[in-house]
């Protein structure tokens, strides 16, 4: 039997939940009898039609007859009755093409052999392309990529790299241990690397010198996740050892890298720092790309370089003879030969340059 609008007695909130959900009963029954284009149309002109459809007998029978200090609750009903039919009769329609179409193909009507709508494929992630572009920088002066696992071993993402166990240098990089290994001795144990820095042990464990290497890569830590940190980030790390290698080799390769790919007019400035693996150590800072180095950008200050011209850029510094020790056996001899080692975050809206970037 057709719904009808009833005409309404009582404006109670339970009466009016009660009459929508017996007019949504009967639309949903309805609806689920179309099958064709005239029944639909039928249905939808039944339904929504401007002069004698549901929903305008909804105004009249409802809304204008309901007491004035009812009218705003039936009102709000009443719209909120109109949006779930717009939205019925929406997905009625949208079964109703499937429907044609399949019945369409059935028939031999459409050309299934017929090249599809080509979808666009994306574009690049702003952060692998930075990594890719700063590698490249690196090829070209001779360095090969190398990669390693990104669970390691306690032993390749500390202690190899002169992170003694309980050492307090393990806190600023506390990470994401696997479970149920407290069987194991703790070299062994598991846990998402905390910096590409285990592939230059497993690097040198397996080539001899001189190495040249760029590690990109993913890394975890410990962080929860807000504007400038995540417990996911991308890290592009360098290794350079031969012999007579100085830190004059160290400041010169990272000047020139930084003016590759930040331009030429960059300045670089090295200032003393601590990492376990790397004796002695510094910050490498580059002039301020987006202000110049001014600190300003027109009448206002610029917050990337925090007013200062200068953008904290990597961590480096001369390979720790303690490193060393542990690839002895494949030819690194603390005694002969010497390294240096740079890491920097790919991830870091600093380090992707204005135009990778909208964040600026
Ligand atoms: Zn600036």
């Amino acid at each position: 039997m057709a719904y009808t609008v009833p005409k309404l007695t009582d404006y109670s909130a339970a009466a009016l939940e009660s009459a929508a959900d017996g007019l949504k009963s009967a639309l949903r029954e309805e609806s689920r009898a179309v099958t064709d284009e005239s029944q639909f149309k039928a249905f939808r002109d039944r339904w929504m039609a401007r002069k004698s459809g549901v929903l305008s007998q909804l105004n009249d029978e409802w809304l204008k007859a309901a007491p004035k200090d009812s009218k705003r609750a039936v009102g709000q009903r009443v719209n909120e009755i109109k949006v779930h039919v717009e939205d019925v009769v929406a997905k009625a329609e949208h079964l109703r093409h499937e429907l044609a179409t399949a019945s369409s193909l059935a028939s031999g009507a459409v050309d299934i052999t017929l090249p599809g709508i080509r979808r666009a494929i994306g574009a690049e992630h702003p952060v692998l392309r930075t990594s890719r572009e700063i590698v490249a920088v690196f090829q070209k002066l001779g360095y090969s990529v190398a990669d390693g696992p990104v669970i390691e071993t306690d032993y390749y993402n500390f202690e190899a790299l002169n992170f003694p166990p309980n050492h307090p240098a393990r806190d600023t990089q506390d990470t994401l241990f696997i479970a149920g290994q407290q069987a194991k001795p703790l070299r062994e144990r598991l846990l998402l690397r905390t910096h590409t820095s285990p592939v230059q042990i497993r690097t040198m464990e397996k080539m001899r010198p001189p190495i040249r290497i760029v590690i990109p890569g993913t890394v975890h830590r410990n962080d929860p996740p807000d504007a400038s940190h995540s417990p996911m980030f991308h890290q592009i790390e360098g290794l350079a050892v031969d012999t007579n290698i100085t830190f004059g080799d160290l400041k010169g390769t990272l000047d020139h890298a930084m003016k590759e790919f930040f331009g030429s007019s960059v300045k670089t400035s090295f200032r003393p720092s601590f990492f376990p693996f790397t004796e002695p150590s510094a910050e490498m800072f580059v002039s301020c790309f987006i202000c110049g180095g001014s600190g300003r950008r027109g009448a206002n200050p610029c917050r990337p370089c925090k007013q200062t011209g200068w953008i904290e850029i990597l961590g480096c510094g001369m390979v720790d003879p303690n490193v060393f020790e542990f690839v002895k056996d494949t030819g690194y001899d603390p005694k002969k030969v010497s390294g240096f080692a740079f890491g920097m975050g790919a991830g870091e809206p600093r380090l992707a340059r204005v135009d990778a970037v909208a964040q600026f």
